[in-house]
């Protein structure tokens, strides 16, 4: 028996790429407990395996895929999978988190994990079977070179040959982008995508176009009857939730753009605005009225947010709202059919359409500016289709634009205006309107992620709203988000399904006493959610606010009250930073760029911007790291991991 834990298939295994050969990784049972599964557990292994002296390029940087516990079980959006390394973009730890039947089929192949090192001699795609690994040439059988849809439609065409019927498997790939090693080039698994910091570019660098994985394991839960029944209260928890049963089904995270207007928080004009003219031109009601076909969800997922969106007669994946955002307000452009041609674009080349965007925004204002003559400029979009094939190819400045915008601006100037922290460019919502989450931004260990950093935007006007100007509070309420999403995405599971967190009285009576106490009360109690933070193990239940803790319970047979949750998703949040710390990453880190900490958005109202340095103090005060950002020995040894 491999492991005492259901859910689990006991195996996780290492694979050399240059040499061809695999091994098992030795993973205990401690192992499971103290890291769950994911990116926790991808946390830990980078931890074993990296020194601070490796290169994100380099044979020695692995690629970790890794399942949660809940993955394949039935338990509601549990068809998340992870992938980590060390970034080429922002050269520090990260993870990316992606949907489509991957992870499923990965643990039907049996492995949890897969840990993937060296550098295959030639341009190859991998085929997994029930464990047994199959080099194949992705020259030869005309892979290499193609965008993500025909390289997924040829992968399963040549598997199909081969195995002479149709079996279920899952695959993901890259697209010409990380071929040519664009620094923010994703993984595309399905529709869905590990779209941020640049892992595709480490799959080119690798030599490895896709993988397929397949295989009749089976999954198996510690109560079936208990999983059964909680999974059914939790399908119908997300069924009757606003926003998981409402509004995340009718527009998707599209259907934010509407509200982020109303609060000046839609990036606009490389972020130096919060509001966009033409907004309603490009918002997720026009999008869901003129262009939505069908809704579409991975695997055991109720809420179903990615939208089918007809271009040219066919059906292409719609854009999210941080694309939606991105390739309209933020380099004005109010042409909503150009940003769904814009995204699709990116999706087939395989690269990560914040990043881009966002490097693209950069350089329309240093042309505007006169520090870089590149012929970009904003309202003008039409010739973005070309510069993106062109960026994905290297040719002309897209060979410069595929650096991304923090390598730029220390080439051409512009720092204070390239929106990025840690090099990863920053989310459609604009932080001086919702200063927790420029807390966020700054300090999440990937870099500028509104997920990694705690997404506190999701109170600060877009479901609650607590005073989105005050830093009051805001830093041990991003300690607390970080740690959940943390723990929920090592799950396995999606991380829209923590909107449960907040009871839908709150998002269906906005202006209800109950809402307005709590917007009024919540900036007073930094203090409760400190002393949560610091010592959750005293919460031995199960809370009606996270379905999340009883479902783990169920399929695992682990046990994982709220407590224990948010203590394992702050030992892997800790675990990633300590790992980015002997890369040399610490406070001088953890920031913004000036536009955003110095100059308010409203010139009238000094408050409209991000007071960073007040909220970094208490932030790491909450989580006992230095005032350098460096975890203290007494917090590693406190959560274990030392
Ligand atoms: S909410 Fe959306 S991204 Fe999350 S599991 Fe469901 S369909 Fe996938």
């Amino acid at each position: 028996m491999p492991t005492l834990y259901s859910g689990y298939m006991g195996k996780v295994v290492e694979l050399d790429l240059s040499s061809q050969t695999t091994r098992k990784y030795p993973w205990t049972d401690e192992d499971r407990r103290k890291f769950i599964g994911g990116k926790i557990i991808a946390a830990k292994i980078l931890s074993d395996l990296l020194t601070g002296h490796e290169e994100p390029f380099s044979e020695e940087n692995p690629l970790i895929i890794s399942t949660g516990p809940l993955t394949g079980t039935g338990v509601p959006c549990s068809g998340r999978f992870n992938i980590s390394a060390l970034s080429p973009q922002t050269g520090l730890v990260t993870s990316s988190n992606c949907g489509g039947t991957f992870g499923l089929f990965l643990k039907k192949a049996g492995l949890d994990a897969i840990i993937i090192r060296g550098k295959c001699a030639e341009h190859t795609w991998l085929e997994i079977d029930n464990g047994r690994f199959t080099f194949h040439s992705a020259d030869d059988d005309g892979l290499w070179g193609l965008n993500v849809t025909p390289s997924q439609e040829r992968m399963a065409a040549l598997l199909e040959e081969k195995w002479g019927a149709k079996r279920k498997f899952g695959q993901m790939v890259i697209g010409p982008a990380g071929e040519n090693l664009v620094l923010y080039a994703g993984i595309a698994s399905d529709e869905r995508a590990a779209g941020r910091t640049g892992l595709g570019a480490l799959m080119g660098w690798k030599n490895l176009k896709g993988i397929s994985v397949t295989g009749n394991h089976e999954i198996t839960v510690a109560s079936p009857e208990k999983n059964k029944a909680w999974n059914k209260k939790f399908f119908n928890i997300l069924r009757n939730h606003p926003l998981t049963g409402k509004q995340m089904p009718r527009m998707g995270t599209a259907g934010l753009v509407s509200p982020m207007q109303m609060r000046s928080m839609l990036a606009t004009r490389n972020f130096s605005a919060g509001q966009f003219e033409h907004f309603d031109k490009v918002c997720g009601e026009t999008l869901a009225e003129q262009h939505n076909i069908v809704n579409k969800g991975c695997v055991s997922c109720p809420i179903r947010c990615s939208r089918t969106v007809n271009l040219d007669g066919k059906p292409v994946k719609g854009p999210e709202l941080e694309t939606l955002g991105l390739l309209s307000a933020n380099i004005e452009n109010d042409d909503l059919e150009l940003v769904l041609r814009l995204n699709n674009e990116l999706d087939e080349l395989g690269m990560d359409t914040i990043s881009c965007a966002g490097t693209i925004a950069w350089a329309m204002e240093a042309n505007e500016k006169g520090l870089w003559d590149n012929g970009l400029s904003f309202g003008n979009a039409e010739e973005l289709v070309q510069t993106i094939r062109d960026i994905a190819q290297r040719k002309g400045i897209g060979d410069e634009l595929a650096l991304g915008s923090k390598r730029l601006a220390e080439r051409y100037g512009g720092e204070d205006f390239a929106i990025q922290s840690k090099g990863l460019e920053l989310s459609a919502y604009e932080p001086r309107r919702a200063v927790g989450m420029g807390l966020g931004y700054a300090v999440s260990n990937r870099g500028g992620c509104h997920l990694n950093g705690g997404y506190l935007v999701i109170v600060e006007g877009l479901g609650l709203f607590i005073d989105p100007q005050t830093p009051r509070a805001k830093a041990d309420i991003t300690m607390m988000f970080q740690d959940l999403m943390e723990a929920v995405a090592a799950a396995g599971q999606c991380l829209f399904s923590t909107y449960v967190f907040f009871p839908s009285i709150l998002i269906t009576r906005p202006n209800g006493p109950v809402t307005t106490v709590l917007n009024k009360a919540l900036p007073h109690t930094g203090g409760v959610f400190r002393a949560i933070n610091k010592f959750p193990l005293a919460i031995q239940m199960h809370m009606p606010i996270l379905p999340h803790t009883k479902a783990f319970e169920n399929a695992t047979g682990m046990k994982m009250k709220m407590g224990d949750f948010i203590r394992c998703g702050e030992r892997g949040y800790t675990l990633d930073r300590q790992v980015s710390v002997r890369f040399g990453v610490g406070a001088k880190d953890d920031k913004l760029p000036k536009r955003l900490t110095d100059t308010p958005q409203d010139p009238n109202n000094p408050s409209t911007k991000v007071p960073l340095d007040t909220m970094k103090k208490t932030y790491y005060q909450a989580r006992g790291w230095t005032q350098e950002g460096r975890p203290k020995v007494s917090t590693l040894k406190k959560l274990k991991i030392v």
